[in-house]
């Protein structure tokens, strides 16, 4: 089989992964995974079924009866496919976020989507954004990010976001939506959100996109001449 390269991105919410995994992804012809995605997928129909986010048997219960699948469209956009139904739009709320955060904790839930996030990988050169793709998923990436930001700078953002989008917003609640999820998934046991030893880190906070780009760039040119 034919080398694929692997780009690992990791970080708390709201630290631009996304955004800057697209653009890079674009650049370099790379398809992007957003990991993060598929945890919402999960929790979504759990939360349609009515079952808490925090019920280890209902978890357990329930998670044979999904199937996950990712696509992608013509613009190389990423589409989550909840039981054949396209889910990529319902995902994408506070609600969800929170949720998504618990259900990850899950090891049922993680061994579940270990081997799909694993097999993308294998089939296709990624830019992966997530919490554990650095130190689990993909342990031997060969670029390794750990992209962070103050968290103010982060729940700004992700207001600036929402607005963009036309939603609503409230910069206090989403500051505290934040650090519950940052607390969340740096305390859990299973594949926390964690710096590896080998990652390079990279502070957003005083960054534009251009900027953060630019930098990441540069990393990946000096890793693996690309
Ligand atoms: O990246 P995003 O904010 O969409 O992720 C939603 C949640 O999914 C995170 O708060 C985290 O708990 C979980 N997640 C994870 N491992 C990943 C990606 C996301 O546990 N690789």
């Amino acid at each position: 089989m034919a080398k694929t390269y692997a780009i690992a991105i990791d970080g708390p919410a709201g630290a631009g992964k996304s955004t800057i995994a697209k653009r890079l992804a674009k650049e370099l012809g790379f398809y992007y995974v957003d990991t993060g995605a598929i945890y919402r997928t999960v929790a979504y129909f759990l939360d349609l079924l009515g079952v808490s986010p925090k019920d280890t048997d209902g978890v357990e219960r329930y998670i044979d009866e999904l199937t996950v699948e990712i696509e992608y469209d013509e613009n190389g956009e990423q589409h989550m496919i909840m039981n054949g139904m396209d889910v990529t739009n319902d995902i994408r709320t506070p609600d969800i976020s929170i949720k998504s955060s618990l259900v990850s904790a899950h090891a049922v839930v993680r061994e579940m989507l270990l081997e799909m996030q694993r097999e993308v990988a294998r089939q296709h050169n990624v830019i992966m954004d997530g919490r554990d793709i650095g130190s689990v998923v993909l342990p031997k990436a060969d670029v390794k990010i750990f992209l962070t930001a103050a968290p103010e700078v982060r729940a700004k953002r992700r207001c600036e976001e929402l607005q963009e989008k036309g939603q609503k917003s409230n910069y206090d609640v989403v500051l505290k939506d934040i650090v519950q999820r940052d607390y969340q998934d740096t305390h859990r046991a299973i594949a926390p959100l964690k710096m590896c030893r080998d990652s390079i880190k990279l502070d957003t906070s005083e960054l534009d996109v251009d900027g953060v780009v630019q930098a990441m760039k540069s990393i990946i040119r000096e890793k693996i001449g690309l």
